[in-house]
Order: structure tokens, then sequence, then C-alpha cells
């Protein structure tokens, strides 16, 4: 009795075990149908061109912001300004600042290093103004203290061929190259652009530096009405990262970097 029990136990549920299995089995037919039908994402090798790519979109965003807050955790390390000039020299020991290189593509010299920190606005710039039809190439962005040393020492050469005194062409040379230790090169935060002569004021590239620079947290450095203040030349393709909002500031203040520290410093 027990044996034909169980017997016709099993004969009941069969039905229903064979239901249950064919559902699932149905189920597993959607899903498996519904994941394999997407077509899978393609290997993709990473260039530079991918590198810019998220470059620009970091710093869009960083740009695209119009308040006073700190608009990306890069330009909050800038909140610490560093003022380089033949009043502060960089202190004997200062540390080589961490670099990275810059695109070869965007070079117009020998030199090819930039602070690691400043790339990205960098790239930022130069992809901006390319798709406005400008051509901003870097000429000279880091300079070592060894390069700054023999660059000063040309210039003073070029200024005892004159018919200067020692004394006086290396007077004369700094206001034209910054003395060993007195460059802002030195730093990684600046670069020259296109050209080191005055004729870059009246180019298209300038005229979108003017225009755009701050945006990317670079301000000239070395402007025509300041020259007094600074101790340098003007130098209409010298242009030095100080962060996008102090750049903004600067810009709209109309003043340069040392007087804007003397009214921060109060
Ligand atoms: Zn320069």
């Amino acid at each position: 009795m027990i044996k034909m029990k169980t017997k016709k136990n099993i004969l009941t549920i069969l039905p229903a075990v064979t239901l249950v299995l064919i559902g699932l089995f149905t189920v597993y037919i959607i899903l498996s149908s519904y994941f394999y039908a997407k077509p899978e994402e393609p290997e993709r090798e990473i260039s530079s061109a991918d590198t810019i790519q998220v470059v620009q979109s970091v710093s869009s965003e960083a740009v695209s912001s119009e308040d006073n807050t700190s608009p990306s955790g890069l330009d909050e390390a800038f909140s610490e300004l560093i003022l380089v000039n033949a009043q502060n020299p960089l202190p004997e020991d200062y540390a080589v600042p961490e670099l990275a290189e810059i695109p070869a593509q965007y070079l117009n010299g020998e030199l090819t290093q930039i602070s690691k920190d400043v790339l990205p606005f960098l790239l930022a710039m130069i992809e901006a103004a390319s798709r406005d039809g400008v051509n901003l190439l870097v000429r000279s962005p880091y300079r070592s203290y060894d390069t700054q040393t023999m660059l000063f020492n040309n210039q003073v050469q070029k200024e005892i061929n004159k018919g200067y005194s020692r004394q006086q062409a290396e007077i004369n040379a700094a206001t034209v190259v910054a003395r060993p230790g007195t460059s802002e090169h030195q730093t990684g935060l600046a670069v020259d652009i296109n050209s080191t002569a005055s004729t870059f004021e009246n180019t298209a590239e300038f005229q979108w530096m003017q225009e755009h620079c701050a945006e990317y947290g670079f301000i000239m450095r070395y402007p025509e009405n300041k020259t007094e203040i600074t101790g340098i030349i003007y130098e209409p393709w010298h242009y030095r990262f100080v962060g996008i909002n102090t750049a903004k500031e600067i810009s709209s203040l109309g003043i340069c970097l040392e007087e804007y520290f003397s009214i921060k410093g109060e």
C-alpha cells in the first residue's frame, strides 16, 4: 500500500514538476538571449587622443564654474601661491616639482616638461584654442637651475659683447633673463607660448591668450605697464599658472602677481 501510494503521488506531482521545469527553462532562454544580444564593447587601445579627451572633460568642468569656490581639486592645490622674482628667489634646497611630459605635437622647443598638476590645464587651453583655429605651442616650460644658469650666462655674454662691464652686463641681463633661482620656469608653473619675440603681441595667438588664458588658470606674468614692479621686461609670451580663481581675480583687477601678493598680504 505504501509503495502504491508513493507511486501514485509521484504520478500526481510529475506534471507539475514538468511545468515548473519548462517555466524555468523559458526564463533562462529569455534572460540569456537578452544578455547575449548586447554587442560587446570592442577592445580599445589607450592613445594620447584618449588622454586628451579625458583631460578636456575634467578641465571643461573646472572652467565652466563661475563662482568663487574652487572648481576642482587641482585648482585647490594652488590656493597657496608662490611668488618668485629677484626679491623672492627660490630657496637653494627648492625641490624639483613633480613633472610631466607635454605631448610633442604641442611643443616648439627643446624643453618638454611642466608641473604634473598644471599639465591638464595647459592641454585644455591648447585644445580650446585649437578649436578656435588658434595654434598655441609651448616654447619653454620647466627649466632646471642649470638650464637657467646657462641662459643667464648667455645673456650676460651678449651684454658684455655690447661693451658693458661684467657687473653692468649682469644687471642688464637680469631684466631679460631671470637670474638662476629667480625664474618661474624653475617651478614648472610657467610657460612661454609660441615665441619670445615682442612681435608675438601682434598675433591671433596672443589675442586669444588675452581673452581666455585666465579661464584655464594662467596669467600674463609680465605686463607692459608693470615692468617697474615685476623688474622684468614686457613679455607677452610668458604665462604663469596660478589657478583659475586667482587668474580670474588678477585679470579682472588688472594687476600683476606682485601687486596681488601685497593686496592679499594686508
Ligand atoms: Zn618665460
